[in-house]
């Protein structure tokens, strides 16, 4: 049995991810920025005989990440593994179209924003949610397992780490930094025994892409069709897709393996769409 600290465990993909944990016999603190949202899946593991805490953190606050470690250590004890899951994109760091057209230099359509509009603070929010609030909850739990054996951490980079998505600039580079960030921490850490590792996830309906993806009646829209389109396996990823590659990752079975980022995709990333 593992301590397992889980940021953003409240949402949709690392909420599926605690549970799936849980169910190992593995130990789960879950954090949140969300007090309640944590709550309700440490709830959720306890009711079905696991071993959950839900706890308040900010990745981006080095002072709350330390406060979540205390109380991480008083009720769990120290972590073995830690899942940085917390991440996201903001429609600041967002163009309105995959092309820049000439006549859109002409559009003056409310909230219709090409590359020139790009808003430095959104692009900012979205490299300090993905890198930064990796960063920090690393140095944070991390200092735990130097001297243990069988510890590893897990981020969670995406598909267009690879090959940036049009319109999310800063989302695809923000991820592109959490992966490079993967391989550095992997070899930096390589001596005192912690693995690193990342998944990839592609295309997956959540709350943050739902309307970006699927109409009120649940059609596809011009983008989910692309994104179906461009997806060799024809569908988008369930949450559950995540979990055996996660489970592998944070186990001794994969002991000789760090420093790797796993498509978890369907195909997409190695698809040209000829
Ligand atoms: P989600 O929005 O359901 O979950 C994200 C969680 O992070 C939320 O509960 C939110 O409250 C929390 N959070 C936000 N800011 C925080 C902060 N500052 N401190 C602590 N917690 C904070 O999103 P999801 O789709 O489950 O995404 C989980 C991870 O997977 C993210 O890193 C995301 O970028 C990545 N990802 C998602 C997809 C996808 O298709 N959904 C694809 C690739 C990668």
């Amino acid at each position: 049995m593992k301590t397992v600290v889980i940021t953003g465990a409240g949402g949709v993909l690392c909420g599926t991810l605690a549970k799936a944990l849980a169910k190992q016999g593995h130990q789960i603190a879950v954090l949140d920025l969300k007090k309640e949202a944590a709550d309700r899946v440490a709830d959720e593991i306890n009711a079905a005989g696991g071993k959950a805490i839900g706890v308040a953190a900010n990745v981006l606050e080095r002072d709350s990440l330390e406060a979540a470690k205390i109380e991480v250590n008083e009720k769990l004890g120290s972590c073995d593994i830690l899942v940085n899951g917390a991440g996201g994109n903001h429609p600041l760091g967002t163009t309105s179209n995959p092309f820049l057209l000439e006549e859109d230099l002409l559009n003056t359509t409310e909230g219709f924003k090409t590359f020139f509009d790009l808003d430095a603070e959104g692009i900012k929010f979205v490299f300090n949610l993905n890198f930064i609030g990796t960063l920090l909850p690393t140095q944070v739990f991390s200092k735990d397992m130097i001297g243990k054996k069988g510890c590893s951490i897990l981020n969670i980079s995406s598909m267009n780490a690879f090959t940036p998505l049009t319109k999310i600039p800063a989302y695809s580079g923000a991820k592109a930094a959490v992966s490079n960030f993967t391989q550095w921490l992997a070899v930096h850490f390589s001596k005192v025994g912690i693995r690193v590792n990342a998944l990839a996830p592609g295309f997956f309906l959540t709350d943050q892409n739902r309307a970006l993806l699927t109409t009120g009646d649940g059609e596809l829209t011009p983008r989910g069709n692309t994104i179906i389109g461009q997806t060799p396996m024809g569908r988008f990823g369930e949450p559950e897709d995540l979990i055996s590659t996660t489970l592998y990752l944070c186990d001794d079975a994969s002991s000789f393996v760090t420093g790797v980022v796993i498509p978890i995709d369907g195909g997409f990333s190695a698809f040209s769409g000829v």
